[in-house]
């Protein structure tokens, strides 16, 4: 049976942090696909439309044949089950996202127990890097090289130049 994980996050903008774990989520099932949050009750930069289509460009998405993005509302679990995907992928970096993972993770199961989270540490070049962050510096007018692609570096420049 194909093992097919879902790494679900607002990807608002992708980042070279989440990267890292997509391309090391591949070598560990044989599909990933890429869950872009796009439920109301949060406020996006990035429309959900944007997010989904940066992220296939960032990904050079023909290119892969074990990777889909799409963006989804609802439940996790829900969507989770409607793509049969066993698994979820998290990222963890600094303490403090293990207090929320825990949460989230303990109420996902009670939700549906045949779901199991894997979590994969941060590579220590992106332990401090953070969507958040990335835009907080692009809207103070920092650079934002070697944090993100250099495609999402000019969609920030683009977006913040539309806001102000
Ligand atoms: P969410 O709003 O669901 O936290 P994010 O886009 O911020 O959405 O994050 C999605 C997932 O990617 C989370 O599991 C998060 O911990 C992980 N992640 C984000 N940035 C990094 C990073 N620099 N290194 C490792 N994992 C990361």
């Amino acid at each position: 049976m194909k093992k097919i994980a879902l790494y679900p996050g607002s990807f608002d903008p992708i980042t070279n942090g989440h990267l890292d774990i997509i391309k090391r989520s591949l070598c560990l099932f044989d599909k990933v696909i890429i869950a872009v949050n796009n439920n109301s009750l949060k406020k996006f930069l990035f429309t959900a439309e944007e997010r989904v289509e940066m992220i296939k460009d960032v990904l050079n998405y023909n290119y892969f044949s074990n990777v889909e993005v799409e963006s989804f509302q609802g439940l996790l679990v829900h969507y989770a089950q409607r793509k049969e995907a066993k698994f979820l992928i998290r990222g963890l970096r600094a303490l403090s996202d293990f207090e929320y993972e825990f949460q989230m993770d303990l109420m996902n199961r009670k939700l549906n127990p045949q779901i199991e989270t894997v979590y994969l540490m941060t590579d220590q070049r992106y332990s401090y890097l953070s969507s958040s962050i990335v835009k907080e510096i692009a809207q103070l007018g920092g650079c934002t090289k070697n944090l993100v692609p250099s495609l999402v570096e000019k969609r920030l420049l683009e977006k913040f130049k539309d806001i102000s």
